[in-house]
C-alpha cells in the first residue's frame, strides 16, 4: 500500500502532467511538509543527502512553477520563496504574513482580499499577491514599532 504522502505526490504530479522522478518527489515532499515558503536553499539543506546537486533542485523547482504546481510566494533577503499552488486561486496568492520583530513568516490560508480595482486599461493580471508587515502574536503584546 502506498503512503499518503506518496499519493498525494503522485496527484500533484499527475494534475501538472509530469513524469515522476526521484527529485521531483523528493523536492515535493520537502513543499508537502513544510507549514511556510521555503527558499532554494532551505530546500537543498533538507535534501542534501538524497539531491546533492543543487542545479537539479533549481532546474526543478523552475519546472514546478511553469506548471504552475509551485509559486513563488515572495522575494525576502534577494531569494525566492517558493511554496505549492494548491492553496492559491487560479488569480490569487493566499496572503503571506512576515513580522518584522522575530521574522516569522504565515500563510494567511482562507482570509478573502479584494482583487486590485481601477486599473487602467491595457494591463492584464495574471495573478495578485498580498504581503503584509508587522507583528505577529507573540510579538505584538511586547513591543510597539
Ligand atoms: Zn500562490
Ligand atoms: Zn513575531
Ligand atoms: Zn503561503
Amino acid at each position: 500500500m502506498k503512503s499518503e504522502m506518496s499519493l498525494r505526490i503522485e496527484n500533484l504530479l499527475n494534475s501538472a502532467n509530469l513524469r515522476r522522478t526521484g527529485p521531483r518527489a523528493a523536492i515535493l515532499s520537502v513543499l508537502l511538509q513544510a507549514d511556510k515558503p521555503l527558499t532554494q536553499g532551505q530546500i537543498a539543506a533538507n535534501l542534501a543527502a538524497v539531491i546533492p546537486n543543487k542545479v537539479t533542485i533549481y532546474r526543478t523547482l523552475a519546472s514546478f512553477c511553469r506548471a504552475g504546481l509551485v509559486h513563488k510566494a515572495f522575494m525576502h533577503k534577494r531569494a525566492w520563496h517558493f511554496e505549492l499552488a494548491d492553496k492559491c486561486t487560479e488569480s490569487q496568492c493566499h496572503p503571506h504574513f512576515t513580522c518584522k520583530s522575530c521574522g516569522v513568516v504565515r500563510c494567511l490560508v482562507g482570509l478573502s482580499v479584494s482583487i486590485v480595482e481601477g486599473l487602467k486599461k491595457g494591463f492584464v493580471i495574471h495573478r495578485q499577491q498580498v504581503r503584509l508587515e508587522g507583528l505577529c502574536p507573540s510579538c505584538g503584546g511586547k513591543k510597539s514599532m
